[in-house]
């Protein structure tokens, strides 16, 4: 193996006792949870290398990035996942390659991804990304849409053509009564996801946790857990 890919398997086996780990303690099985590995400013090449490893699931934040990586690796396993902000003009782009789009916190955003899906006649699985930190404006710092804005986008996705309503989504807020409290966050998510399934029973997707709070995500009952530094290593540079 090369330095690098010795690296990511140390990495990619210690994530993965971890996530054991949790599950266990919280009584769930490994099965219950998938990893997906944050590739953001990583190169095409660490993402062939991951999929040697058997990680099935990546997701990148940035459509200007992320295109010509899922290009570069268009012949692999892959599930592709959005999870950053995205703006109406990168829709066409991300719905190419993109089997996910984890950060849905708007109505003209649904409307953007539901036309370029049927164009490019796709499938997107969608995730409504929640903000526990939103403000007066209904909207949070990085996205994500109050939670009483959720059962309306959750209905717009749900009778959107070309798109599937998949779950939820959260960052673990900085601000706000869950700052420094990323278990209750994560919680209160999951309560969020029992409300949509009484609609959406097929929405069972809860996406929540990182490198430094995924024991406290999948204790808190996610679903999804999106690793990134744990597993490739400190970014070079803020993404
Ligand atoms: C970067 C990022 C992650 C991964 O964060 P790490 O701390 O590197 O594990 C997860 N979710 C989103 C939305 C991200 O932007």
């Amino acid at each position: 193996m090369t330095d690098r890919k010795t690296e990511i398997a140390a990495n990619l086996a210690k994530v993965e006792e971890r996530i054991t780990a949790a599950c266990n303690a919280a009584g769930r099985t490994r099965d219950e949870v998938t990893l997906i590995v944050v590739t953001k400013t990583y190169p095409a090449s660490d993402v062939r290398i991951l999929s040697e490893l058997g990680v099935r699931h990546v997701a990148e934040n940035r459509d200007q990035d992320a295109a010509p990586k899922a290009a570069a690796c268009a012949d692999l396993p892959l599930n592709w996942h959005f999870v950053g902000q995205l703006q109406t003009n990168k829709v066409r782009s991300v719905v190419s390659y993109a089997n996910f789009v984890q950060s849905v916190d708007r109505a003209r955003l649904v409307t953007a991804l539901s036309r370029e899906a049927v164009r490019a006649g796709r499938e997107v699985g969608c995730l409504i990304q929640v903000a526990l930190d939103a403000g007066v404006s209904g909207r949070g710092e990085r996205g994500g849409v109050a939670p009483e804005g959720i059962e309306e986008l959750a209905d717009l996705v749900a009778g959107a053509p070309g798109l599937r309503l998949d779950g939820l989504m959260t960052v673990a807020p900085l601000t706000g009564e869950y700052a420094g409290r990323e278990q209750a966050a994560f919680e209160r998510l999951m309560d969020l996801s029992t409300d949509l399934r009484r609609a959406h029973p097929a929405a069972t997707m809860v996406s929540a946790g990182m490198s430094v709070d995924l024991e406290q995500a999948v204790a808190a009952g996610a679903t999804h857990v999106r690793v990134g530094t744990a597993v490739l290593g400190v970014r070079p540079r803020l993404g």
